[in-house]
């Protein structure tokens, strides 16, 4: 039930109505410049223009964080600001009585996260979701959350070790760099690029000490191996040991220094990434041994000089293609440094084996150059693939705690955002669908907690219309049919069809929803999906093909016949491997496509993330070239739209941001109880309602200065009516 603010008062008191003057005065003319407001509900109107402003009014002061009702915005600074990151700034932070009244910073957040592990809220486990575009800075900003948290959480003891290697927390951040060695690589928007998504929990004991960590990947770009656009790079780790192996090493390695290599496009440019001592010391301290590194290297190298083999086009299509003059080397230095047999990895990359019939008998077929290209690029992926899921695993042995040993988690998820080019595929799909479903869990449950809140304190509510994304998803993921459905449809059957025909698959079967755009421009064949943050249009010719992803049975079957202690790991002989291609005439059970098993840990990660009280930042890029005190308008406005901002402060300003005790109210502003009948918009001050827990809300801080600017405008009528008896 609703309480009003009793209107009560007592007789007039000039003294107190000099001071409720000068207290408004005060509060209205606070017309802050826009670089001071720390948080953009407070910016007024809320416009995609003026929260732009504010953003860069405040980029312009060197001021890089700003509330954004319940998430933080994070402006890329592309400068070392040191003083912002300090041991002695994070605890700071940690020893505020009121983080929140300190600048807004990854810190207080950080903070707030911490602090609510040892609340009694329910759930207690918590999550910060670090969201933006590629370069953003959602790296940079996981690392600082998990170094604050190495030094807030670390446990007492630890810091006595003697040895830096045996401490938890330094355990835990080094799986940075290593992480970053063989997932991160130079692209076109970021020279130290995560090819993955990642979710690390650390893990908190009664004690709010970090006593472990688990980490959780997401769709590696694999295709990097043996795929780089131009002016790109392969991942960091090949960089690393081509500059950074010892004579000795290199001898091992076959790898001479001024070697080139297919795989290893722009090795001129030097990137403080290209560290491999750093990489190999993380690695060390994580239990990866000098003996296993080295292994891990070689076989590292021998994918390096795969990627030399070349093959000429066959002449005879019974006959196998030849390999290219200079690619008999390669193909041998290959198969020593992956202990495989040289005639057998070289039959396998050119020869496809047959099973057909319900004999299963095996046919041998000789690949044109271009399914050569494909099986060796294959190869290599599926090595990579593995050792990458691999050293997670290693890792996680390393880091993750006992399961008695901890209570409760704060997870970090460093998640690639949204992304659209001129030309759309597979991968696309598959990251605007994480955002799509983050952006539905964001929104679900800041509007839930809003909504428990409000019951909680008896207030009668309703909400500004949000925009729901259901439809959305429904597109893409729903069922019975589906964007995804579709297309593992067609993997299922197996068809050759064009690219054209799945266009028209797609649309016809699709054409009641909603977020399927209008394709009619195109001359490629494609769709257009709606996503919240804009029109995507996905290119459907190789859709089919990458979410199948096949990895012909006879590589694992090569592979699995390694002499290489490393590849015997990642390819066990037994269980015999289930692999994706299908024998044509055959009916086996589909395997897994790319889309099936990225939706199940999307789902999975939903599922933890929705175990917890999540907290959000928003990464933002003010220039794509990486420059220091430049706020390019145009970008940064691409970016607002694509993260839903300026829809985000709505949603917080529809709320009740101002939380004032009703005690402090009533001291503060006690006038009002007597004015409130004589003013013409006395109907405001009902907004002010008090709740049953004794808190008083106001819808937001515009609706309390109009009131009050009201109060003022009326204020020398009602002196006079005051004091007239
Ligand atoms: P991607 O999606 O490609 O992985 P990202 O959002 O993870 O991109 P980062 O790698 O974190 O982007 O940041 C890109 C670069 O921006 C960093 O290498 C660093 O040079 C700079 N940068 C980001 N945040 C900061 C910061 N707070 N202070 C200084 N420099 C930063
Ligand atoms: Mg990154």
């Amino acid at each position: 039930m609703l309480q009003q603010v009793d209107d009560q008062g007592s007789g007039s008191d000039d003294q107190s109505r000099a001071s409720f003057r000068e207290d408004l005065q005060e509060f209205l003319g606070r017309e802050a410049p826009l670089h001071q407001l720390d948080d953009l509900t407070k910016v007024n109107p809320v416009t995609l223009e003026t929260v732009l402003r504010c953003l860069q009014a405040r980029y312009m002061v060197d001021t890089f964080y700003t509330n954004a009702g319940c998430t933080l915005v994070a402006l890329n600074p592309f400068k070392p600001v040191r003083q912002l990151y300090t041991p002695e700034l994070m605890r700071e932070y940690h020893t505020a009585p009121q983080p929140q009244r300190l600048k807004p910073h990854i810190f207080t957040l950080a903070e707030q996260t911490y602090r609510n592990v040892k609340s009694l809220i329910e759930p207690v486990n918590q999550s910060i979701v670090v969201s933006g575009e590629s370069g953003a800075g959602k790296t940079w900003t996981s690392r600082c959350l998990m170094k604050f948290y190495a030094v807030v959480a670390a446990a007492p003891t630890s810091w006595e070790s003697p040895r830096i290697a045996e401490r938890i927390e330094q355990r835990i951040l080094n799986s940075n760099p290593v992480m970053e060695a063989f997932g991160n690589a130079c692209t076109l928007r970021n020279n130290n690029s995560s090819r993955f998504g990642k979710f690390i929990q650390l893990q908190l004991n009664r004690a709010q000490q970090m006593t472990g960590a688990e980490v959780q990947t997401y769709l590696l770009e694999k295709t990097r191996v043996a795929c780089q656009a131009s002016s790109e790079r392969n991942f960091h780790i090949f960089y690393q040991i081509c500059k950074g192996a010892s004579e000795d090493e290199r001898l091992q390695w076959h790898l001479p220094k001024g070697a080139t290599f297919s795989w290893l496009p722009n090795p001129e440019r030097t990137l403080e990434e290209d560290c491999f001592e750093v990489t190999r010391e993380a690695m060390l301290h994580l239990g990866i041994d000098t003996l296993t590194q080295n292994n891990i290297f070689k076989v590292l190298a021998g994918l390096l000089h795969l990627g030399n083999v070349h093959f000429a086009d066959s002449e005879d299509e019974a006959q196998p293609c030849q390999l290219m003059h200079d690619a008999k080397c390669s193909l041998r230095t290959s198969a020593s440094l992956l202990r495989l047999r040289e005639d057998m990895l070289l039959e396998t990359v050119q020869i496809r084996t047959i099973r057909a019939g319900r004999q299963q008998q095996v046919f041998q077929k000789p690949c044109s150059r271009a399914e050569c290209d494909t099986r060796r690029d294959c190869l290599a992926k599926v090595v990579y693939a593995r050792l990458f899921d691999w050293l997670v695993s290693v890792i996680n042995s390393s880091i993750c705690a006992d399961p008695d040993s901890w209570t409760a988690f704060i997870g970090l998820l460093d998640v690639y955002g949204f992304e659209s080019f001129p030309d759309n595929s597979l991968e696309q799909l598959c990251i605007n669908y994480a955002n799509e479903k983050l952006q539905q869990h964001f929104v679900v449950h800041y509007l839930r907690a809003q909504q428990e809140e409000y019951t909680l304190e008896g207030l009668e509510w309703s909400f500004v219309n949000y925009q729901d994304n259901q439809t959305c998803l429904d597109l893409i993921e729903g069922s019975p049919i589906s964007v995804c459905s579709l297309l593992n449809e067609e993997c299922r059957l197996n068809r050759p069809s064009s690219a054209a025909q799945l266009q028209t698959r797609i649309e016809s079967a699709l054409a009641t929803s909603p977020c399927l755009g209008h394709n009619k421009l195109s001359q490629e064949p494609s769709f257009i999906v709606v996503h919240y943050a804009g029109p995507v249009r996905y290119l459907t010719a190789g859709l089919v093909e990458k979410n199948k992803d096949p990895v012909p049975p006879e590589l694992i079957e090569l592979l699995q016949q390694s002499q290489d202690p490393l590849l015997t790991v990642l390819f066990p002989p037994q269980p015999k491997e289930k692999t994706q291609e299908e024998p044509s005439g055959q009916s086996r059970a589909p395997a897994l496509t790319v889309v099936s098993k990225f939706k199940a840990s999307l789902e999975q990660l939903l599922l933890v993330l929705h175990s917890t009280t999540p907290h959000y930042i928003r990464c933002i890029k003010p220039n794509s070239q990486g420059q220091p005190q430049t706020f390019l308008q145009e970008e940064v406005l691409s970016q607002l739209e694509a993260c839903g901002l300026v829809e985000t402060i709505h949603i917080s300003a529809a709320g009740f941001p101002i939380r004032v005790s009703h005690q402090n109210f009533v001291e503060r502003y006690s006038l009002l109880r007597r004015l409130r009948s004589h003013t013409p918009s006395g109907r405001h001050s009902l907004c002010a309602a008090r709740g049953r827990a004794g808190q008083l809300l106001c819808p937001e801080e515009a609706t309390l200065q109009t009131v009050l600017q009201d109060l003022l405008h009326a204020l020398p009528a009602l002196t006079r009516r005051a004091v007239t008896p």
